[in-house]
């Protein structure tokens, strides 16, 4: 299907530098994580994908294992690209990762050369791609070690299947050895993918601080807590939910009376600054230059615009923040 892009498409956006790198990114990324697999409807998919590169959003995560079932995502993220977004290849930032479990034996999972390099061919083939733009190691792996996962990154782009390398889920020790290691090998680290929002705040003890040193930027996923900051479970769990739809992680136990008493409270803040929670949860995090984009899913196209819009309204009054930690206390 023909699709032509909106020419208006980063006349809104905000870009910023991953580290010191050339690369700039969105101030809001895409993530395929949840939505895009084989379970899911491809027209659904394709909206969200056109909408957010209609409003300047040039980043795409992926990973191998993304689905259900694994590899699902990347197959129909390749269909998209093939079919919609050629003409655009070189205006969209497409990354994948390897670390977690994708097929049986002992090759299949963590961080051996191994298993990274035939991962990424595994991806190429699904997305049906030359290079990506961005590999990541997808978690820490203690017993390969370190030198062979970072030399098999620096691998991996030398052959030119990928542009450049980031971490994902490493911790502050463990993510300034693995920096050092591609420093040395000439392939630098320029990107950290850790989980961080309003509810998860273990970055701010140690790790932001390691990024600005090393000039990596940071990309926060799941910067809404899964769609648990955002107004979507406060009267209830609708059916279409990623709760209700008992996919992954996000159960109805983590809906406790506390939790949405808190979510209420940011809810109300929100609204007194003019913006939807979720996009109050957005420009909280973009507030810190650390971090060059967030990385938000999406099940419709209006969550889209929600979280693009949140760049209407990034600044925050001191008595604002102050309100906010409170609440989260
Ligand atoms: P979010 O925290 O942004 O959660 C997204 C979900 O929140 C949506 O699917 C939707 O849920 C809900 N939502 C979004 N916008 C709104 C809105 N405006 N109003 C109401 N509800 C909304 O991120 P994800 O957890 O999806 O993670 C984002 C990306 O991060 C992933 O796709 C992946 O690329 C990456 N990631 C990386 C990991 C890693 O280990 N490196 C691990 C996890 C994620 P609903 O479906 O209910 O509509």
């Amino acid at each position: 299907m023909n699709y032509l892009a909106d020419s208006n498409r980063y006349a809104e956006m905000m870009y910023r530098r991953c580290g010191k790198s050339g690369l700039k990114l969105p101030a809001i990324s895409l993530g395929l994580w949840h939505n895009f697999g084989r379970t899911d409807n491809l027209k659904t998919c394709r909206d969200i994908l056109t909408c957010a590169f209609d409003n300047g959003i040039t980043y795409f995560d992926l990973a191998n294992n993304y689905g259900p079932p694994p590899g699902s995502a990347e197959e129909n993220f390749g269909k998209m690209v093939s079919d919609n977004f050629k003409a655009y290849r070189d205006e969209l930032v497409i990354a994948t990762k390897a670390g977690y479990t994708m097929w049986n034996g002992p090759y299949g999972d963590w961080g051996s050369k191994k298993y990274l390099v035939s991962s990424l061919d595994q991806s190429l083939k699904r997305m049906k791609l030359d290079y990506v733009d961005i590999f990541y190691h997808h978690r820490p792996d203690l017993e390969t070690p370190l030198e062979e996962t970072m030399s098999a990154l620096d691998l991996i782009v030398r052959q030119g299947k990928a542009l450049y390398v980031g971490l994902s889920n490493y911790k502050t020790t463990e993510g300034v050895k693995a920096m050092t290691l591609l420093h040395r090998l000439g392939t630098p680290c320029i990107i950290h993918q850790p989980k961080y929002s309003m509810f998860e705040r273990w970055v701010e003890d140690g790790l932001l601080e390691l990024l600005a040193k090393e000039d990596v930027g940071c990309i926060p996923f799941s910067p809404l807590a899964q769609g648990m900051l955002t107004d979507r479970y406060l009267n209830g769990i609708p059916e279409d939910s990623r709760v209700a739809k008992g996919v992954g992680f996000l159960t109805p136990d983590h809906l406790t009376p506390d939790r949405i008493d808190t979510i209420e409270k940011l809810n109300h803040l929100a609204i007194e600054r003019r913006q939807k929670l979720s996009q109050m949860a957005l420009s909280w995090i973009l507030k810190d230059r650390r971090i060059p984009s967030v990385l938000i899913g999406a099940s419709r196209t209006q969550q889209v615009l929600d979280a693009v819009h949140c760049l209407d309204n990034m600044d925050f009054t001191s008595d604002e923040l102050n309100k906010i930690e409170s609440i989260l206390k």
